[in-house]
C-alpha cells in the first residue's frame, strides 16, 4: 500500500462523462488519497474554458459593467454537471455567493481561483471525500513568490487530518489571505506540491494525452510516446519548448523522489509517461535518445577578437552589458578567438543597438556579427553519453537534409546536443534527427 496524488486537467473534467471517468479512476485505486483539480477546460475545439471565461467577468466589473450575464454560462456549466451527477446541495446559492464574490474583489486573482475552487466542491462531493480550500494550504510571501517551505508544513499538516481529500489546484494565498494564483496551468505544481506534502509514493498527472512525446506532432508525424523520462530530461525538453506539463511541477517532486506519471483520462488503459530521478537500468538500450524539442526566434551574436582567450574578463564584460541592459541569454558557445551569445530576440527588442555599442566600448572586439532568424533544436537524453557516434549520427542526419548548422552546444551535463539553424531549416531539421535516431 502507498500513497497517490492524482491531478486531473480541465478536459479531463470538462463534463459530467469526464468526472464519472475521474471517479472511475480514482476508485480503482485505493492507494489515491488526494486528488487535485483543474477547473473545466473545453469539451470541444470552439468551446470557452472557465478560467479564460472568470477572467473576463473580472474584466467586466474592473470596467465597472456588469458581469452577470457573462457569470451565467459559467453557472449553466457547473449546474449541468451537478445535476447530470445527480449531486444533492446548494449548488445555486454557492454559484450566487462566488458570482457577488467576484463583484468585490480588486485582483483578477480571485476571480479567475473560482474556476478550481467550484470544480474541487463538486468533485469532493462527488466522490463523498473532504475538500480542503487550497487558499489555508498553499502559501505565497508578500511579493507574491511561492513560500515553498512553509507551504510544505502547512500542507503537511492539513493532510494529516484528513485521510481522503480534494484540494483545488491553481491557487493559494499571501500572508494577508488574499488568494494568488500561480501562473496559467498552474494546477500542475498544486498536484506536485500536495505531492511533496503527502510524501507520496507517485504523483499521477491525468491530462488528455497518453505521455510525453518524442517531438512535437505538429512537426513530426506520429512521434512515439516516451516510456520513461528522467527529470532532468524533463527540464531540458520543456525549456526548449516542449508542454504537457507546467514548468515549475518539476521542483516539488523532484526534490522529493517522488516519480511522476503523465497518464491519459480517456485512455487510461495506457501506462503514459513516467518521469523518475534516475534512468532505469532496464531502459531500451536501442534507444539513444529520448526526445527533440525545439524554439524559433533567437539572435546568435558573434564576437570575434584575435587573442581573446587570454584576455582578462573579456567574457564578463560581454555579459555584463547584457546584464546592465537587463537581458538574459539562452547559450554561450565559445571558441579560441570567438564568444557566440545566443539571445531570444524578444530580449533584444528595444535593446539591441545599444547592448552591440556598450560591447564595442568595453570589449573593443575586432567585430561583431548579428544573425537573426535561428532556431534552436535540443536532442536529450542519457543515452546519448555513452554511446559513442551520436554527435556524427546527427550531424550527417541534417548535412544529408541540407540543413546548414550556425551553432553547436553540447550541455557540459551531456544530456543534450543544442544546434542552431536557420528558422526555415526547423521543420525539415526536427524530421531529419527523429528519422536519424527513432526506428518505426
Ligand atoms: N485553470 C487554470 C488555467 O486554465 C489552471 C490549470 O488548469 O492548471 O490555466
Amino acid at each position: 500500500m502507498g500513497i497517490k496524488v492524482a491531478k486531473f486537467g480541465g478536459s479531463s473534467l470538462c463534463d459530467a462523462e469526464h468526472f464519472r471517468k475521474v471517479k472511475a479512476i480514482i476508485e480503482s485505486d485505493p492507494d489515491y488519497h488526494y486528488v487535485v483539480p483543474s477547473a473545466p477546460g473545453k469539451r470541444f475545439d470552439d468551446d470557452e474554458k472557465i478560467t479564460d471565461l472568470l477572467y473576463q467577468c473580472h474584466r467586466k466589473v474592473e470596467r465597472g459593467q456588469s458581469h452577470e450575464e457573462l457569470f451565467r454560462k459559467i453557472s449553466d456549466r457547473y449546474l449541468e454537471i451537478a445535476e447530470a451527477l445527480g449531486l444533492d446541495f446548494d449548488i445555486e446559492g454557492l454559484l450566487i455567493d462566488t458570482s457577488n464574490a467576484i463583484r468585490q474583489y480588486k485582483n483578477p486573482d480571485f476571480a479567475a481561483s473560482r474556476g478550481e475552487y467550484l470544480n474541487g466542491i463538486l468533485l469532493s462531493k462527488y466522490l463523498g471525500w473532504d475538500f480542503i480550500d487550497a487558499k489555508d494550504v498553499v502559501k505565497f510571501d508578500r511579493q507574491g513568490s511561492f513560500a515553498s517551505e512553509w507551504t510544505n508544513e502547512i500542507m503537511a499538516d492539513a493532510l494529516k487530518l484528513h485521510k481522503k481529500a480534494v484540494i483545488p489546484g491553481f491557487y493559494g494565498a499571501y500572508p494577508n489571505g488574499d488568494v494568488h494564483t500561480f501562473s496559467r496551468g498552474g494546477s500542475d505544481i498544486s498536484g506536485a506540491i500536495v505531492a511533496r506534502a503527502a510524501q507520496a509514493d507517485l504523483y499521477v498527472n491525468w491530462t488528455d494525452v497518453s505521455g510525453f512525446l518524442m517531438a512535437d506532432p505538429r512537426i513530426v508525424k506520429n512521434p512515439k510516446c516516451i516510456r520513461e523520462l528522467s527529470y532532468r530530461e524533463l527540464r531540458e525538453l520543456s525549456y526548449m519548448g516542449a508542454t504537457v506539463l507546467h514548468e515549475d511541477a518539476i521542483f516539488p517532486v523532484h526534490r522529493a523522489g517522488i516519480p511522476t506519471n503523465i497518464r491519459n483520462t480517456n485512455a487510461p488503459e495506457d501506462p503514459g509517461t513516467m518521469i523518475v530521478t534516475h534512468p532505469s537500468a532496464d531502459r531500451d538500450r536501442d534507444q539513444i535518445i529520448t526526445g527533440i524539442a525545439g524554439h524559433k526566434n533567437f539572435t546568435l551574436l558573434s564576437i570575434e577578437k584575435a587573442m581573446m582567450n587570454a584576455e582578462l574578463g573579456f567574457g564578463r564584460r560581454v555579459l555584463q552589458a547584457l546584464e546592465d541592459f537587463g537581458v538574459s541569454f539562452e547559450h554561450l558557445p565559445t571558441g579560441i578567438d570567438t564568444m557566440s551569445v545566443v539571445i531570444a530576440d524578444k530580449e533584444l527588442v528595444t535593446r539591441k543597438d545599444q547592448i552591440i555599442q556598450r560591447i564595442q566600448q568595453t570589449c573593443q572586439p575586432d567585430s561583431i556579427d548579428i544573425s537573426a532568424g535561428i532556431a534552436l533544436i535540443a536532442t536529450v537524453g542519457h543515452g546519448m553519453t555513452s554511446a559513442p557516434g551520436t554527435a556524427a549520427r546527427l550531424f550527417t542526419a541534417l548535412y544529408e537534409a541540407g540543413v546548414n548548422i550556425r551553432m553547436i552546444d553540447q550541455g557540459s551535463s551531456e544530456l543534450n546536443i543544442i544546434v542552431g539553424i536557420n528558422i526555415e531549416d526547423f521543420e525539415t531539421a526536427m524530421n531529419a534527427i527523429y528519422r536519424a535516431f527513432v526506428k518505426d
